[in-house]
């Protein structure tokens, strides 16, 4: 009989092309037809009521009763002309996926189709089943999601979804939207308080953020015939093919039809969904690609990464394609991240990191970006901690991915600005001199958008007129880092408005008293700035004479949460409170332990049950032929060699997965969850993942091609 491996590689072959046509030729034609907008709400409220939706979405005040009524209306009138029956709560809590319970819109005692104000604004879903980091025993699964109306509402899959908060009877957050929304009010008090400095007019400062999402793609049958895939989203066992991404012939490649034809459909209906995706092209792996869409407020810019993933997920079921979102799905080829560009955008119009013409415009400019390089600098730990993951460790740190090392790239020109204005400290300026001018600052190219240098390999880098956060993983929900960020620079824009505001004290004119103040910053946080190649060894050894952290592993990284200088700064910028922080540290431990865990009985079910059974049943052909041979007085030497060297890696491969599961009963013991966590990193991951795949990996070198029962990585990474 053909190994599943054979009747999946057959599969394969057998696929009929899948194409799609768009709607209309034009985008603009069908972009948001499944998204209750702005523009459909309009249409659909009287004046008087849409004027309130959108005071409350602006100024994230509370809809009434009354209006949400109205608007509960005119989405159910909405919806059920598109054939919708269902509706659901949308939500995204700290699994990392999202979630949903769809309720019908029939009310059978009514015979009529409805949908109440209340059902719009709340609902309780069992939320038992969440992770909650104890603030919610299990007995106790009162949680409740409320509408967030300042994410539009959309119909997927036939159903009408609310993007809504998740959180406990009790108040506190257990999702990855309540701190966000918290977040940006945090950074736009801050924010609005430093433009002040240098304009009145402005009102409101919103952070803009642009995901790019890399991926993998796979046939599904191959993936289906991959059971670490299936249960770990990652290979654990699989040698390098022959030919690699040594040859970078697929990131300027052109990309193969059958993923373009599921490009092509998924964008079509993101675009319905009013995601406003714009690139698509190969990535540096073979097999990897990556979509981005046009950056979008932060808020919206999440929920659309999120919905998403979702919705490539199910697309590339009619493609018989698998997408993979890991981190690391293949070992020896790149990984995949999700690059977050990052902009803080005023009401004026001004996005406060778009160098200009004007010195007064620049002097703002340089304060924003200084306050965000001294932000990564203090709290790098904070922000090494939000994209931590047990899938993104393999990711950091490995040879093609930005380090675990937090460090700034500011390109030549504004590195030269920085050290200049630092340099100039002692400059004495003059009532009635060109402060900007004797400072060096009065021009700063305005191109510098196309002469940033490209340093692909810095975690943090700026890119023009924003900052591009690297390090985040690609199955991550960005929520988390961009929550920290905002958080971060929020607390460093706070100190910076004191600072300035003592100087100007002791007498010191506005302009001079921030350029001072700037030079401090600039001056305090000069270590974090790295211009060179971040994934070099000399890179890791300079910044541990620098005092940067490195840390490498999750449990390690996570220890920052504990702090209480980190619940302070949370509680202080009201985004979460003490519970939640140590909440949020449990359950990513929780789910740490669970990844390494699922990993590593994948690897012991792999091994003994496919692994070892096969190299045994060809170590018996060997066994036979080598005894014919001798029964012919031949030279059985080569069948010989290879019986020793499959018996020496099948006893190692034995004597290791019996071992890694003895620990893992050990550590199951362990009560405290940071120990154990870190027992699972040291005792389990590090001491047996790399013995035991290398053992595989040479198996799979000697074992006969046709009886090997797993996919292998020419036939994921090439076929299609
Ligand atoms: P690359 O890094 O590949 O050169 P681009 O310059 O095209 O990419 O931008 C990547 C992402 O950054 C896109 O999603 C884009 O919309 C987004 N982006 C561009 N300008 C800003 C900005 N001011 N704020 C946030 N994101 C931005
Ligand atoms: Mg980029």
């Amino acid at each position: 009989m053909a190994t599943l491996r054979q009747q999946a590689l057959g599969m394969v072959q057998a696929r009929p092309r899948v194409t799609v046509t768009p709607p209309s030729p034009k985008i603009s034609e069908y972009f948001g037809t499944n998204v209750f907008g702005n523009g459909r709400m309009k249409e659909a409220l009287a004046p008087s009521v849409f004027k309130k939706v959108m005071e409350a979405i602006d100024k994230g005040t509370k809809i009434d009763p009354s209006t949400a009524e109205e608007v509960a209306t005119a989405v159910k009138t909405w919806a059920l002309s598109k054939g919708v029956t269902h509706f659901t709560h949308w939500f995204q809590p700290l699994t990392g996926s999202t979630a949903e319970k769809h309720d019908s819109f029939f009310d059978m005692y009514a015979g009529i189709e409805k949908f109440k104000a209340s059902a719009l604004v709340q609902q309780e879903p069992d939320a038992s089943s969440f992770p909650n980091g104890g603030i919610r025993s299990t007995f106790e699964a009162r949680g409740y999601t409320a509408w967030d109306p300042s994410s539009p509402i959309f119909i997927f899959e036939k159903t009408l979804c609310i993007p809504t908060i998740f959180v406990s009877y009790t108040g506190e957050a257990l999702d990855y939207k309540t701190p966000l929304l918290k977040s940006m009010e945090a950074i736009n008090d801050a924010a609005v308080e430093v433009c002040q400095l240098f304009d009145r007019n402005v009102r409101k400062v919103s952070p803009s953020l642009g995901i790019e999402q890399e991926y993998f793609v796979v046939d599904k049958a191959l993936f289906a015939a991959r059971p670490d895939l299936v249960m770990a989203g990652r290979s654990v066992f699989g040698h390098s093919p022959a030919r690699g991404q040594q040859l970078e012939d697929h990131y300027f490649g052109s990309i193969p039809t059958r993923v373009k034809d599921f490009m092509v459909d998924f964008e079509i209906e993101a675009h319905k969904l009013g995601i406003p995706l714009s690139t698509r092209h190969n990535e540096v792996a073979p097999g990897q690609f990556e979509v981005a869409p046009i950056y979008e407020e932060i808020n919206k810019a999440v929920d659309h990464n999120q919905l998403l993933m979702d919705l490539m997920d199910k697309v590339a079921e009619k493609h018989s394609l698998k997408v993979l979102f890991h981190e690391k799905p293949f070992a020896g080829v790149n990984g995949s991240g999700k690059h977050n560009n990052w902009s803080l955008i005023t009401d004026t119009g001004v996005n406060l990191f778009q160098p200009s013409n004007s010195a007064r415009e620049n002097l703002q400019f340089l304060t924003f970006l200084v306050a965000t390089v001294k932000a990564v600098y203090d709290h790098s730990d904070l922000l090494r901690a939000s994209i931590a993951s047990a899938s993104n460790d393999f990711r950091l740190g490995a040879n093609e991915a930005p380090p675990a090392i937090m460090s700034v790239f500011l390109g030549g020109t504004l590195s030269d600005v920085l050290d200049e204005l630092e340099k100039n400290g002692n400059i004495k300026i003059e009532k009635g001199d060109n402060m900007y001018m004797k400072l060096g600052i009065s021009k700063i190219p305005e191109i510098i958008l196309d002469n940033t240098d490209r340093n692909r390999t810095s975690p943090f880098a700026f890119t023009g007129n924003k900052f591009e956060f690297r390090a985040v993983g690609s199955s991550a929900n960005c929520g988390l880092p961009m929550t920290t960020l905002n958080v971060i620079v929020a607390e460093v824009l706070k100190g910076m408005i004191k600072d300035i505001e003592k100087e100007m004290n002791a007498g010191k004119e506005k302009k001079i008293a921030i350029v001072n103040v700037l030079r401090k910053y600039i001056k305090d946080s000069k270590k974090v700035r790295f211009e060179g190649d971040g994934y070099s060894a000399e890179w890791a050894k300079e910044a541990e004479k620098r005092g940067l952290s490195n840390l490498k592993s999750t449990p390690e990284a996570l220890d920052i949460y504990e702090k209480k200088a980190t619940k302070e700064l949370y509680e202080r910028h009201n985004v979460l409170n003490h519970i939640e922080v140590h909440a949020r540290h449990e359950i990513m431990l929780e789910d740490y332990i669970k990844k390494v865990q699922i990993e590593s009985r994948v690897m012991g079910d792999l091994a003994l049950n496919h692994i070892i059974p096969t190299a045994i049943l060809y170590q018996n052909k060997l066994i036979e032929n080598a005894n014919g041979l001798k029964g012919l007085s031949l030279d059985n030497s080569a069948a010989v060699e290879t019986i020793k060297e499959v018996s020496k890696h099948l006893e190692s491969l034995k004597s290791n997965v019996t071992a890694m599961v003895e620990t893992r009963k050990k550590l199951n013991k362990e009560d405290d969850i940071v120990k154990r966590a870190k027992a699972y990193q040291k005792e389990v991951k590090e001491a047996y993942f790399d013995k035991i795949r290398y053992a595989v990996d040479k198996l799979e070198l000697l074992v006969d091609d046709e009886s090997w029962p797993l996919v292998k990585y020419r036939e994921l990474l090439f076929i299609r």
